[in-house]
């Protein structure tokens, strides 16, 4: 197949990274082909994201850049049945062990299943200009040109066998999975640092029937882990009538698996407000599993040298602690900022973009969860004197929260990604976190 044309995007991997990427690549490149091994059949859950049946929060941050690039997907995810709520009034937050009071947040939040979103955002992405969506067909390695220098295309494999896709530019957009360094070494490059964080998060997820009054008017309930209580939840109503219960337990506490186990399982979280909603709910499917081992950064940006045609984004680049729930939006504000790179040059520097990628989005993202995964005695790593200060902050910053609904708004914008925890440190903020607990 020959493909060449001036303007060629190719995107590897149609997730949620790899959707948005395409969908910012079109305002700039006359064709995008995003590449995807699994047969995307129907709105089910899929082979090739894992993950998928496991509760997939949006943070409000994510939300609003998906509606900014797709305009009608928040109706869409309505039609489709997605209850649509207020961040601050309908969602409630359990974070340090007690619940934030009710405040009008003006974020949007609707639970969906993440086969839904994502079948919903791949009909709008396929839907563009110049996208089209090759399904049922792997990547197999790029091809290269100028000794190994230019990345001019992919070698693919779909149901008919080997073939070439030529492209201006590559994204890698493939997950955690991702094969990038492999192929750098392959070329010649040195493979990029790669930063492993233990934390050994063992998920279960089990879908039900629930009265709909038992959530009280609420859309969501998170139930975060604490050092002191280890085990959380997410319990949401998504479409079709349904919530979708996912527990968790950090490194190696491992939830039950089975209905009974489950339900006492959420009486030992440290309010009742899911346990109330699954007392009286039934189950309508199996509990499943999944095993979250380690938080992973590959350090592309801090390499000398990278073939020009080729980006990486999303999980292929980091992958955090999903229990943070921050992985579909990191992907989001990755595509804004693809879409000023593209904007300035269709075939960016890859360097350049990689490193301001990182400076805005990813070190922020990481340093948090890493900082924030340190509270867990049991977690290895430096606990420096700016990470237990970090850790005395928050904990004065979450306390004040519970009692002060300015405190409250503050928590849940930076939860949500709509603000960045340094906002925590605003004056306003601050003044309000002593007036509750003395000087910090
Ligand atoms: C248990 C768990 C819970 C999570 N919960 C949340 C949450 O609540 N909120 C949130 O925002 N994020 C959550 N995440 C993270 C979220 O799933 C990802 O961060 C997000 O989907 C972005 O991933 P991605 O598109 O980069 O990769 P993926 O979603 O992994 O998609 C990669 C795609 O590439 C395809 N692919 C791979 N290799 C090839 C190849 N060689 N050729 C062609 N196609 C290929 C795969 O089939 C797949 O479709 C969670 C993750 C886990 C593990």
């Amino acid at each position: 197949m020959d493909s060449r044309g001036a303007e060629h995007a190719v995107v590897v991997g149609a997730g949620m990274a790899g959707l948005l990427a395409a969908a910012v690549a079109s305002r700039h490149h006359g064709r995008v082909t995003v590449v995807e091994r699994d047969v995307l059949a129907g709105r089910g859950d899929r082979r090739g994201v894992p993950q998928g049946g496991q509760a997939h929060d949006m943070l409000a941050r994510g939300h609003q850049i998906i509606e900014e690039l797709l305009p009608g997907l928040t109706a869409r995810l309505e039609a489709e049945g997605a209850p649509r709520g207020d961040a601050g009034q309908n969602a409630r937050w359990i974070i340090s062990g007690g619940p934030l009071p009710r405040v009008h947040a003006g974020l949007d939040v609707l639970p969906a299943t993440r086969a839904l979103r994502e079948s919903l955002v791949r009909e709008r992405v396929a839907a563009l200009p110049g996208v089209t969506v090759l399904d049922g067909t792997a990547v197999l390695r790029p091809t290269t040109g100028g000794d190994g220098t230019v990345v001019t295309g992919v070698v693919c494999e779909g149901a008919e066998g080997p073939f070439t896709l030529d492209a201006d530019l590559v994204i890698d957009t493939a997950g955690r999975g991702s094969r990038t360094a492999a192929w750098l070494q392959e070329l010649g490059y040195p493979r990029p640092e790669e930063e492993r964080r233990r934390i050994d998060v063992n998920y279960v997820t089990c879908h039900y029937r629930t009265p709909e009054e038992a959530f009280r008017g609420d859309v969501s309930i998170n139930t975060m882990a604490t050092p002191e209580t280890p085990r959380g939840a997410s319990c949401q109503r998504v479409e079709d009538g349904r919530t979708v219960l996912t527990v968790y337990g950090i490194l190696g506490e491992r939830p039950p698996a089975d209905h009974d186990g489950l339900l006492a399982f959420t009486k030992s979280l440290p309010t009742g407000d899911v346990h109330e909603v699954i007392e009286v709910s039934t189950p309508v499917s199996e509990p499943v599993r999944y095993r979250f081992p380690a938080n992973l950064r590959r350090r592309y940006e801090r390499l000398e040298d990278f073939p020009a045609g080729l980006l990486v984004l999303g999980d292929s680049l980091c992958s955090t602690n999903p229990r943070y729930g921050q992985g579909m939006t990191v992907a989001a504000q990755s595509a804004l900022v693809l879409d000023e790179h593209l904007g300035r040059d269709p075939r960016p520097d890859p360097l350049a973009f990689l490193r301001d990628l990182t400076a805005r989005v990813v070190d922020g993202v990481w340093e948090t969860t890493i900082v924030t995964d340190l509270s867990y005695p049991g977690v290895e790593g430096e606990r420096t004197e700016e990470v237990l200060w970090m850790h005395h902050f928050f904990l004065r910053v979450l306390a004040a929260a519970e009692q002060d609904p300015e405190v409250a708004l503050a928590v849940i914008r930076a939860c949500t990604l709509v603000d960045t925890f340094e906002s925590l440190a605003e004056p306003g903020v601050m003044a309000a976190v002593e007036r509750h607990g003395g000087p910090l």
